[in-house]
């Protein structure tokens, strides 16, 4: 792999030994690779289970922003388990054969490298899908076209969208669009003292169409797991944002893929808290969004965890919850209304 002598990722690194640990059980595909520096640095996706692209498909996304190393971190602290797990596990065996996981640990290697949110033009990935009619951003984090050199540059008007957004965007056309239920887990941190998972829209304050089935999820997390430190919610909710990719993508799924079901979820862990107990921290570049404290980061990398599997569960045995007939989905769709909505 062409990757400059000390200027490697520990990341990449890291998923490198988990890859070499896998073997044969997964299949590995370069998305692309971007350039920085005179180098080439991959975007690689890795895929567990089924071979059959019908079945149900759980994506785990990290790294979209270089600054937030602890998605790519705790993206591959699942994949890392999911490893070891499936050299003994005959019960994750048995749910791989009719199930599929993809993970894509790091999308903007570049960013990460040179400590950015943004890649290496500048542009912040998450707002470089083509914007959308509906879309009422708020003011500069809801994406701008003012300048690369600030914050949520969105890229320029009519150019083609950037190599990792459109890898990642092919890579979810190509692998879950024909899976009888997909759902994707786009890992962030950044933004609150609590850890969300948002749904789509980002773009609008309007409900997205898939209401009923993201409660019936939501309904199943908080009676499996009572505890769960987890504040679901539009991700309108907080702030709307213009060029999100999740948008983009929920949008060609219905056009592409009716009848069936897609539900990305960004999971934003609340790093103002990590800031809170160690404040000297604010004044790095990575301190805004990462855990410092080696304490910290270790309860961070096993914190998501159980969620992870929770999705992954919940994707594979879908019959439950995101098939409900036509009047428990009108209830469900009233009952996810009143709680945001309203
Ligand atoms: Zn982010």
């Amino acid at each position: 792999m062409n990757v400059a002598p000390g200027r490697r990722l520990r990341e990449l690194e890291s998923l490198y030994r988990i890859i070499d640990r896998l073997g044969d059980r997964a299949r590995v595909r370069t998305l692309t690779t971007v350039e920085h520096g005179g180098h080439r640095f991959p975007i690689h996706a890795v895929l567990l289970g089924s071979e059959d692209r019908r079945d149900p498909t759980l994506a785990v996304v990290g790294g979209v922003h270089g600054l937030e190393r602890i998605g790519t971190r705790v993206v591959l602290a699942y994949l890392h388990t999911l490893t070891e797990l499936l050299g003994w596990d005959e019960v994750l065996q048995a749910a791989l054969e009719r199930s599929r996981l993809l993970f894509v640990p790091l999308l903007n290697p570049v960013g990460m490298l040179t400590r950015r949110r943004s890649n290496g033009a500048g542009v912040d990935l998450m707002r470089n899908a083509p914007p959308h009619p509906d879309g009422n951003p708020s003011f500069l984090v809801g994406g701008q076209q003012i300048s690369p050199r600030l914050p949520w540059y969105m890229g320029a008007e009519a150019e083609p969208m950037q190599p990792e957004a459109k890898a990642l965007c092919e890579l979810v056309r190509r692998e879950l669009f024909e899976a009888r239920l997909a759902v994707a887990l786009d890992v962030h941190s950044g933004f609150g003292m609590v850890d969300r998972l948002w749904f789509p829209y980002a773009r609008t304050r309007r409900p997205f169409p898939n209401l009923a089935e993201v409660y019936a999820l939501k309904g199943l997390l908080d009676v499996t797991l009572p505890n769960h430190v987890y504040r679901l919610e539009p991700q309108a909710r907080n702030y709307t944002v213009q060029g999100d990719l999740w948008d983009h993508l929920h949008d060609l799924h219905r056009e592409h893929a009716p009848g069936r079901l897609f539900l990305p979820l960004t999971l934003e862990m609340g790093s103002w808290l990590w800031v809170k107990k160690n404040p000297r921290q604010a004044f790095s570049a990575l301190g805004g969004f990462n855990p410092i404290k080696p304490h910290r980061l270790r309860r961070t990398l096993r914190r998501h965890l159980p969620l992870m599997d929770f999705l992954h569960r919940a994707t594979a045995s879908p019959d439950g919850w995101a098939y409900p007939d036509r009047a428990s989905r009108e209830r469900l769709a009233a009952a996810a209304f009143e709680l945001w909505y309203a």
